[in-house]
């Protein structure tokens, strides 16, 4: 029976035994709020990636991508408004000393009772709020003066407004038309914390897509909709998925509309991902600043700054929602098992090549043989260490999703088994067949067997 508690303790737990997040720099005594990704994390990192550059990019004609640095001239980030007004309201608490977000404070906890927010009890005395730039600033260069001052990239989209004008020539595009960045991207948060959702260095996915000014409205409500389909088709519940719209006070000085896909995290309904139309501002300033023109002249002379969509999002709060969606405890014939029934495209690992008894030399030169030929296309896993239910339990609760197991029989009739992760159903398999099997099954069509 599976059970619907899904804590964020559980996740990090999850993650840390198997291998997939550890804390950052732990031997020092750690990093608040910082973690390094593991074998399994990285894995499962670089099939998020790669599934959102196959939607946005591979399967597309109209949306290229790009690489640019992660530190940009610092006009950049006077041109886009980050050096005035990228910032949080941020209060003190003259009693616990620490600091919280002004504007998130039902999300943060009292220094001295936990169980209350900041402000709640009559102890904690808060300070008015000031503003505070999340911009973490370095210097460049080997003398560090006004001059030398630089700053990481809070977001990837402004390495892709200052290179509209490349792409436009040389990648000869016409509205409508988008460019892809995926990197990583720095913001000071004032209180990071909720494992990976808030973190302070991220890697995000953001395209922006340039479109005739008439047409924005309609590419905005087209670009939810795919986003939200990319979802659904790697597995999130629809059930705990929902769009919400940004009431105009809320939005962005750039935003002319603004729509969050929220997950249903164990903190809450939270931002998944941000879809926003971003009318003509970044273009028009850094035309401004850069007084390079960036605007788009037609074949017959029209002119115009395309208004540009942008869905924006981090590999590490798709990392957690997946994680999230796809835990499961379940008893089965008496015994509890912990499973992520993860997207198979997503999974770190597709397969596990098994033989049945570890010591048996043919089932391990078949398995063997079997994982040599797997391997060359797929990430799969040879594993002979131990009893085949532990051996079994252990790729379930990194979520690989099927095993294929070398016993008595292979060596009889060359027949594997395959056992499914989410049905635990078996089957037996030639053997020659099990390649062309796995790829078929991974091209397939898949919907979480979790319930609703
Ligand atoms: P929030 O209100 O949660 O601080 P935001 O509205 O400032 O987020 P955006 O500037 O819209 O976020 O960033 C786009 C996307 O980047 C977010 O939807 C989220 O997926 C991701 N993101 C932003 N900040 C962080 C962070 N500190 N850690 C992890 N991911 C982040």
């Amino acid at each position: 029976m599976a059970t619907e508690a899904v804590t964020m303790d559980k996740i990090v737990s999850l993650c840390r035994r198997r291998g997939f997040v550890f804390p950052s720099s732990e031997i020092y005594g750690g990093l608040g709020s910082t973690y390094d990704y593991g074998h399994y994390g990285v894995l499962m990192k670089n099939n998020i990636r790669a599934s959102w550059f196959e939607a946005m990019v591979r399967d597309r004609d109209d949306i290229v991508a790009i690489d640019s640095a992660i530190i940009l001239h610092p006009r950049v980030w006077e041109a886009s408004g980050h050096v005035e007004g990228f910032t949080d309201p941020l209060v003190d608490c003259r009693t616990c000393k620490l600091r919280f977000r002004a504007d998130k404070l039902e999300e943060e906890q009292c220094g001295r009772k936990p169980s209350k927010h900041p402000g709640e009890t009559p102890e904690c005395d808060l300070t008015d709020a000031r503003q505070f730039n999340l911009m973490f600033e370095t210097s460049v260069g080997p003398v560090r003066d006004a001059g030398s001052r630089a700053f990481l990239r809070p977001e990837t989209a402004q390495g892709i407004f200052i290179n509209f004008k490349n792409v436009l020539q040389l990648a000869r595009r016409r509205p409508p038309f988008g460019i892809a960045q995926v990197g990583k991207s720095f913001r000071n948060e004032i209180t990071p914390g909720n494992f990976l959702f808030r973190v302070r260095e991220f890697e995000q996915m953001e395209m922006e897509y340039f479109v005739p000014p008439a047409d924005a409205e309609r590419w905005y409500r087209y670009w939810i909709d795919e986003r939200v389909s990319w979802y659904l088709r790697y597995g999130l519940r629809q059930s705990h998925m929902r769009v919400r719209e940004h009431t105009p006070d809320e939005r962005s000085h750039y935003s002319q509309g603004t729509s969050d896909i929220e997950y249903l995290y164990p903190i809450g309904w939270s931002e998944l991902e941000g879809v926003a139309n971003r009318g003509d501002y970044d273009l028009t300033r850094h035309t401004e600043y850069s007084t390079t023109k960036l605007e788009y002249v037609g074949p017959d002379g029209e002119r115009y700054t395309p208004f540009v969509i942008e869905p924006a999002v981090s590999i590490e709060r798709i990392f957690v929602a997946m994680l999230v969606d796809a835990y499961d405890e379940e008893e089965v014939a008496g015994r509890g098992r912990t499973v992520l029934r993860l997207h198979p495209q997503v999974a770190p690992v597709v397969a596990a090549v098994l033989p049945l008894i570890g010591r048996h030399e043919d089932m391990v030169a078949k398995a063997r043989g079997l994982y040599e030929e797997l391997r060359r296309r797929h990430v799969v896993e040879y594993d002979d260490n131990g009893a085949i239910g532990r051996r079994y339990r252990r790729q379930d609760e990194i979520g690989t999703p099927w095993a294929f197991t070398i016993d008595e029989q292979t060596l009889e009739d060359d027949t594997v088994t395959v056992r499914d992760r989410d049905s635990l159903a078996q089957e037996r398999l030639p053997m020659g067949g099990v390649r062309a099997w796995l790829d078929d099954a991974l091209a397939s069509d898949w919907t979480t067997p979790k319930a609703d």
